[in-house]
């Protein structure tokens, strides 16, 4: 038995032993996504349980070195481990911008005792993160932003607002981008800072949505004093650090286009539900057969670019401005999916409260809803052509 087929054997074993039943089953909504932190709430003991023990093995974030609270697997483990979850339709343990997008940034840019204080409590999902890039005057034009930090004595002193700040009413910190040196041309002049959102001076502002929700806050800093040691990289080297973070943030929402994870019901099984026909035999509807069947074969073309891509990144050849070509079509895809599936309900997917609805359909129209914000947020699809123009294919300005 090759080491691979020992450790998919052990995982195997081991899953079975410590994935909790309610693991097992689809998230059916928010109520079902852990974000973890100090004020972690969990709909169910078992939610706990199962971050607790995957956070001990480090395999929420499978691939991150034993010392900073990962597993220490290598890709092709990792794989493995990620085939065995699937297998048993297991929930991930935990749902973190720490470990999606600063995680990799601090492993990449940070001192060592900044790794080893900043990421263990990710993994374990002790601290939730937020991110404050986006202000009133700075969302494409990311590098204009104005927030302020001047340093005294052994502190920074950070003055100004950031917007559409995702959950930061409901996260224990913040990684920010802040401009040290407003004399600097204004790419030079970024620096990359971690700090508290207990800090005195800091105050989160949900912002109310049509849909009545509030995903996103204003967040206003107001002399809010941070620590100098929690400046990450060269003071003034923020932008590098900000675009890397940019490039993981766009593969990760590229990957909602292979088909929005394990709270989506596939298309095939909707169809069938919706549109009824033999259990079996093809859906008797010919053109959403043929859609649904042109977006099983563009799901498995871009999974396997995206997934020779990240095993290219591995063999440090690097993920870089590529991340906006999977970005731009993968969210393009979740879009169509989304849609589809709306279709495909057809009245019961416009559903959006009321006993004439199940939870499920409810969940369809919102999320088709929450798909069309997939080609804003991480940038806009038009700025990830921009990149592409100019990054990937070289063209000039
Ligand atoms: C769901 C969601 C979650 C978000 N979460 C966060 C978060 O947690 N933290 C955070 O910091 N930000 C967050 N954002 C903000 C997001 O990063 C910005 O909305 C995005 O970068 C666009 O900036 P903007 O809204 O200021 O639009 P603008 O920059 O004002 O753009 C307006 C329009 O002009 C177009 N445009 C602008 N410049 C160009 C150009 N050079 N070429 C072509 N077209 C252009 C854009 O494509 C867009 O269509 C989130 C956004 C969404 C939708």
């Amino acid at each position: 038995m090759s080491d691979l087929d020992a450790f998919r054997t052990e995982t195997r074993e081991w899953l079975e032993e410590n994935a909790p039943a309610l693991i097992r089953q689809p998230i059916r909504g928010d109520e079902d996504t852990v974000w973890g932190g100090r004020n972690a709430v969990y709909d169910h003991p078992d939610q706990k349980l199962w971050l607790e023990r995957m956070g001990a093995k480090g395999w929420t974030c499978p691939t991150w070195p034993k010392e900073y609270g990962g597993g220490g697997l290598s890709a092709e483990e990792s794989r493995v481990l990620a085939e065995e979850l699937a297998r048993l339709g297991c929930r991930p343990a935990l749902f973190s911008f720490g470990i999606t997008m600063l995680g990799p940034v601090l492993i990449e840019f940070a001192s060592e005792e900044q790794k080893r204080r900043f990421l263990p409590p990710i993994a374990r999902g002790e601290i939730r993160w937020c991110q404050g890039y986006s202000e009133p005057g700075a969302g494409s034009d990311l590098a204009g932003l104005q927030t302020r930090a001047v340093l005294d004595g052994d502190e920074y002193v950070v003055n100004g607002q950031k917007v559409w700040t995702s959950y930061a009413d409901l996260s224990d910190w913040i990684f920010c981008l802040v401009r040290t040196d407003p004399d600097a041309p204004k790419h030079d002049g970024i620096s990359f800072l971690l700090f508290d959102m207990a800090s005195s001076g800091v105050e989160a502002a949900p912002i109310q949505l049509i849909s009545g929700s509030s995903p996103f806050c204003q967040t206003f800093f107001q002399d809010v004093r941070v620590p100098k040691d929690q400046l990450i990289g060269k003071v003034r080297g923020g932008w590098t650090i900000a675009k890397r973070l940019l490039q993981h943030e766009r593969s990760m929402i590229s990957q909602l286009g292979t088909g929005g994870g394990p709270r989506a019901e596939g298309l095939p099984e909707l169809g069938r539900r919706y549109l009824g026909g033999t259990e079996g035999e093809p859906l008797p509807d010919p053109l959403i057969r043929d859609r649904i069947s042109q977006f099983g074969m563009d799901r498995l073309c871009f999974g396997a670019t995206t997934r020779r891509s990240v095993d290219a990144a591995k063999a440090g050849r690097g993920a870089g401005a590529e991340t906006s070509m999977f970005k731009y079509y993968g969210t393009e895809m979740n879009k169509r999916r989304t849609e589809l599936a709306v279709e495909i309900a057809g009245a019961q997917g416009l559903g959006w409260e009321g006993e004439g609805f199940s939870d499920a359909e409810v969940g369809l129209t919102r999320g088709w809803l929450r798909s069309k914000g997939n080609s804003i947020e991480g940038g806009t699809s038009e700025i990830q052509l921009n990149v592409i123009a100019k990054r990937v294919l070289g063209l000039p300005d």
